[in-house]
């Protein structure tokens, strides 16, 4: 799929800023997503990546600057915030699953209760994403009956049956026992071959370099790098940089 500039980004997000309080979080952001590329963002603990994933689908309200999807201002007055979440998917570090119901009902709640779809429509939907997800016969399981991992695909499930135009991943395996990962890295590695746009926060550096169109570096609120990922691992231009890679690598 190819992905790149030229047309409308996806997701625009110009002179983003924000602040809890006295406390600037991001200062002037400015980034753009093209359709079907998948765009990594690495930084240092505290640096506003979750905020600027949380202000892309208005988690966080900015405090200055706009947010587009699709050229649509989505600070604009009539912005719905039902109709947002629909078009931009999240996945956190914590599945946030309901642990009462099934990994089906999990996946088919949102469908029929914000997209208003039957209930058999919901159940052969999710049954979908669970296929997906590799999960086609973990339908009925509860949570606490699948690995973390598992419960971390049905999540991702979950923010598929939306049918998003982008899907945000804020450290979905940062939770995870290291021999789950590799899983979820392979079902988000399979929505990037399929075109889907991403934007995914992570600290898995293998991944970032073969799946990433482009990669981005966050220090203090501030985009410092962005670039294809060859280029910035292997040839940092900014001192912030390579001390940041010389400590996680
Ligand atoms: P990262 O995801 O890069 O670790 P965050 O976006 O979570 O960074 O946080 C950036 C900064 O904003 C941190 O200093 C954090 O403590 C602060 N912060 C995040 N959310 C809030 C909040 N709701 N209220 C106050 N401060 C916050
Ligand atoms: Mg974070």
């Amino acid at each position: 799929m190819s992905a790149g500039s030229g047309g409308v980004p996806r997701v625009a997000l110009r002179n983003l800023h924000k602040s809890f309080g006295h406390l600037e979080v991001l200062r002037d952001i400015d980034l753009e997503i093209y359709p079907g590329e998948v765009v990594c963002v690495i930084g240092p603990s505290g640096s506003g990546k979750s905020t600027m994933l949380r202000c892309i689908n208005r988690l966080e309200e900015p405090t200055g600057g706009s947010v587009e999807i699709d050229g649509e201002d989505l600070m604009g007055r009539g912005a719905d915030i039902d109709s947002i979440r629909q078009r931009v998917g999240m996945v956190f570090q914590q599945f946030n699953l309901f642990p009462h119901m099934t990994a089906l009902a999990n996946v088919a709640l949102a469908l029929r209760r914000v997209k208003g779809v039957s209930k058999g429509e919901a159940d052969r939907l999710g049954r979908e994403r669970l296929a997906e997800v590799g999960l086609a016969d973990k339908a009925e399981s509860r949570p606490a009956q699948l690995s973390g991992g598992q419960q971390q695909r049905v999540a991702i499930a979950r923010a598929l049956a939306m049918d998003p135009e982008v899907m945000l991943f804020d450290e979905v395996t940062s939770a995870l026992d290291p021999e789950l990962v590799k899983g979820v890295l392979d079902v988000m590695r399979g929505l990037a071959d399929r075109g889907m746009t991403m934007v995914i926060v992570t600290h898995e550096m293998g991944f970032a370099r073969e799946v990433a169109d482009r990669l981005v570096f966050m220090d203090e609120g501030r985009i410092i790098e962005d670039g294809p990922p060859a280029q910035l691992f292997d040839a940092p231009s900014s001192e912030r940089l390579r001390d940041f890679l010389a400590k996680i690598l």
